[in-house]
This record gives C-alpha cells, structure tokens and sequence, in this order.
C-alpha cells in the first residue's frame, strides 16, 4: 500500500484523507493540534455556493485603505515592508482585473455546485450530526445604499444561475421577527446552507480513523528534500518519511511551503467569532448576514457564533477586544436576540488567503512528490468536499500514469 502524508489536520486535510482513504493508500496526517482551534472550527459554518465572486476589487482595498486606523473596522490592512505580503497585494490587484474575475467566477461556481453535490453525498453515507440545513442564508441591510448593492448582488447570482431574491422590508420582519426594525431590506440566497464546523471536523476526524486513516499529534517543523524530492518531514518527536506528501496546514503552509524555496501566492487573513454554548433568546432562524458590518449571525440548535472581520496583520493571532466588541455591536444593531444572556467564547483564526480567489490546488513544479491544498480564503468549508476528490484523483491519476 502507498503511503500518503498529508500536513495539516483541518477540514481541507481531513476531506483529503477522507476521499484518499476509500482508495487503496496508507493516509497519515501529521496535525499541529496546540493553540487556538483552526479555522476550520472556529469559522461560521456557511457552505455557500452563492459566494462566487472573489473578495478582489480595487474598491475593496481602497475601503480597507480609507479604514487605516479604525480599530474596528471589519477590514484592516497593516502596510507592511515585507516582500511577501507586497508581492501579494500587487498578484491581488493584478487580478482585481474583470478579465481575471471573470474566469475566477466561472472556477469557483463550478468547484462550489461540485463541493455542495459532495456534501449531500457525505450527509446521507455517513449519517453526519454536523446539523446542516441546506435552506439558504439572510441578507439584511440598514442602510439605501446597501440594499441597492445587494439588489446587484441578487441580479449578478441570477445571470450565473443561482437562486436569490430581494425581500422588502415588512416580508423580512415578517418572515424573520428577530430583524430590527432598523432594516432597509435584505435577500435570501436560497442556494446556501449551514452547519456546525467544530462538530464536523470532529465527526469527519473519526470516520478518518475508522477508515485506517492514522493522525501523528505534532507541528512539522522541518521538511526534509532531496533536489526534486521530499523525503520526510520532522516533528518534534518524530521523523516521518514517505514518497508522497500533501500541504494542507492552512494558512502556515506558506511558512512551511518557505521553508523549502516555495513562495505560495497567500497571507493570512484573521478574523473572530464569539461563540455562545447555547442557542439565544430571538436568535434567528437562518444565518444572518449584516451587509454593511459585514458580521454573520449563525444560529444552531444548541449553540449561536458572530463572526467577521478581515485583518491583514500577518501572522498574529492575539485577540483584540475592539473587534471582538464590534460583533457585539452589529448584532445589537441589526437582531432582537439577546446576546447578553450568556458569557461567549471569543475565537480568532486565520484564513488562507490566496492573492487570486481561487484555492491552490496543484501538484508542486519543483518537487516532484508534493500537493499542495491550501489557499481557499473565506470559502474553506465550502469547497472542502471538492478539494479533497480533486486531490484524490489527481494522486490516482498520476499512479496510473
Ligand atoms: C472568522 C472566519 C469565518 C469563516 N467562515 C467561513 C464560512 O462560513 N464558510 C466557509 O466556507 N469558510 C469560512 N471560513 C474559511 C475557512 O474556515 C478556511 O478557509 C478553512 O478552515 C481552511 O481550512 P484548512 O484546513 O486549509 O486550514 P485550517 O483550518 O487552518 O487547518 C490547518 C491545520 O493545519 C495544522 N498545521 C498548521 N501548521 C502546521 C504544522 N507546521 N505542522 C502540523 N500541522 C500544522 C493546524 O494545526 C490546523 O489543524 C472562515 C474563516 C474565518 C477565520
């Protein structure tokens, strides 16, 4: 049997083991498991096959420039001399280009109705507890100008063929009563769903494990390489070889991809969430999203997380309460549920940002026994299904080859 080593133990890495290990291969995953949970935990649990324009635009950048300082504000960019992070801005606004959104919105529909096709598969072989509900997410805005944008917004989904609507005002206090009366109007994009993360990363961690999947505890901390070729990774216990390896440790991949002469086109994008152990008094029945705060409310039976913010800070994960406070905020702004009825546990986490949109999927050019799977940004969880069959068959492609 053929040995398979993947790095990184969140979802993108355990979808990968998950598709791997129905084929005939020794999969290992070596995770890091100390700190804070990763983003695959700690995000908000939409799977969102409507989310198929990339975060690049050069009003998005221009946004985070005029926001410089706000503690607050839901994007902060730190001006940093680092050759990393401006060869990455430079790639982002390079494909800030319509030409480049174009093709980008073609991939991502694609990968994300491929992931969501995936998902129902999972749901229903593997009788998950995840608690996801496929029926669709809230839009609500507070202000005119915001309701015109989501009207664009709705407008663009139609032309790509998925399903959305504007809802005026009074429907939307009527179909969701913990909406403020503060609200201008929102959508639902009726394509997306939700779940738990934290649940399905643990439940999809021991299907893994009953499919002979094997997890080494420990933070790789060296990749050992030959010219063309890894020969092992090291751990702080362990030194552990094989002929193939996959990258898919989030965010740090760019670290370690570093480490060995790859420069990978991404940053890490923090962002926050505060999570409430029980479900909340008025908490709504879809997910919300408060377009002008840019905070998502996730309701689950037992449980409730605000979520946001896109800080481009490098590679720090300290809390700042400012932001962590601001959650707050939006929520009192927009909902009636009374967030006040229990201490929550704040969370904050890095994304993978890719400078493209797009998730780095690919075979390495300079050693020939490394994948790499990391990059997917703020669509992680969504495109988790796909990225591991992708990963899978490019592995089985490339044995018969
Ligand atoms: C606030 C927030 C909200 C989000 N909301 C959504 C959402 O609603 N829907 C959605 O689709 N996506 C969402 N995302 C994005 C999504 O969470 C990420 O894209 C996704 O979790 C990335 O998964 P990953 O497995 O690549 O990385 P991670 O989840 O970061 O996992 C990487 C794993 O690799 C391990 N690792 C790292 N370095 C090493 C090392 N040196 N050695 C060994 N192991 C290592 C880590 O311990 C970790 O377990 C959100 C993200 C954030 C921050």
């Amino acid at each position: 049997m053929e040995k398979i080593v993947i790095i990184g133990g969140g979802i993108i890495g355990q979808f990968t083991a998950y598709y791997l290990s129905k084929s005939d291969y020794e999969v290992v995953i070596v995770d890091d498991a100390t700190g804070m949970p990763p983003a695959s935990s700690g995000n908000c649990g939409l799977v969102t096959p409507s989310h198929i324009a990339p975060l690049n635009s050069f009003s998005a950048m221009l946004q985070g420039v005029k926001w410089l300082g706000k503690k607050d504000a839901p994007l902060s960019i730190k001006p940093q001399l680092d050759g990393a992070f401006i060869k990455w801005f430079l790639s982002f606004m390079w494909h800030s280009r319509k030409s480049s959104i174009k093709k980008v919105v073609a991939v991502r529909n694609e990968m994300l109705q491929s992931s969501w096709r995936l998902y129902q598969e999972y749901l229903t072989s593997e009788l998950s507890e995840s608690a996801f509900k496929p029926d669709g997410l809230m839009f609500v805005a507070n202000s005119k100008s915001g309701f015109q944008t989501l009207k664009k917004e709705v407008e663009f989904l139609s032309s790509n063929s998925l399903s959305s609507e504007i809802i005026t005002k009074s429907k939307l206090l009527d179909l969701e009563p913990s909406i403020k009366d503060d609200a201008v109007g929102g959508a639902i994009f009726h394509t997306d769903g939700w779940l738990r993360p934290d649940r399905l990363l643990e439940e999809i961690k021991k299907i893994n494990n009953k499919n002979g999947v094997k997890t080494y505890t420990g933070q790789v901390t060296e990749i050992n390489t030959t010219r063309n070729s890894i020969t092992s990774i090291q751990t702080e216990q362990d030194e552990i070889s094989s002929n193939k390896f996959i990258l898919a440790a989030g965010a740090p991949s760019y670290l370690l991809a570093r480490k060995i002469g790859i420069s990978l086109p991404m940053i890490p994008g923090k962002g926050y969430n505060l999570t409430y152990a029980t479900s909340l008094k008025n908490q709504p029945k879809l997910p919300v999203y408060m377009f002008e705060k840019k905070v998502v409310a996730t309701p689950w039976a037992d449980g409730f997380r605000l979520g946001s913010t896109m800080e481009f800070t490098g590679f720090d994960n300290s809390l700042n309460t400012k932001r962590l406070e601001a959650l707050k905020r939006a929520s009192k702004e927009y909902l009636h549920t009374d967030i006040d009825q229990s201490d929550p546990q704040p969370w904050a986490g890095w994304r993978p940002m890719s400078s493209r949109g797009l998730p780095i999927i690919e075979q390495s050019n300079k050693y020939k026994n490394l994948i790499i799977a990391t990059g997917h940004g703020m669509l992680g969880l969504s495109l988790a299904p796909a990225t591991g069959q992708i990963i899978s068959e490019l592995i089985k492609k490339g044995d018969s080859n």
